[in-house]
């Protein structure tokens, strides 16, 4: 069990993500998703541009670790963005004469 970095209120998960208890998505009448909780702390487990982040992985991120998927790029925690996460590209391989 971990807390929200945020708020320190409890994390809980659904299939889709682990989020604070305090974020309250609900869909208002254009069928956008407002908050109505006093936090928004969240993280999807389907990262676009990552890959797929199991509960672990999200699990080290909470605790200051980063992971690294098969090309090398990294995700770390960040509170800065408003996705809560920071991507760090592994270096392009150098073409060689081949
Ligand atoms: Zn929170």
């Amino acid at each position: 069990m971990a807390n929200c970095p945020k708020c320190n209120a409890k994390l809980k998960k659904v299939e889709a993500m682990v989020f604070c208890e305090n974020y309250k998505p609900i869909k208002n009448d254009k069928g956008e998703w407002i908050n109505e909780g006093s936090c928004d702390f969240r993280i999807m487990f389907k990262n676009k541009i990552f890959g797929t982040l199991s509960p672990d992985d999200v699990r080290k991120m909470l605790a200051g670790e980063f992971v690294e998927n098969k090309k090398g790029d990294k995700i770390f925690l960040d509170m800065s963005s408003p996705f809560f996460t920071r991507i760090e590209f592994a270096p392009k391989e150098e073409p060689e004469d081949f």
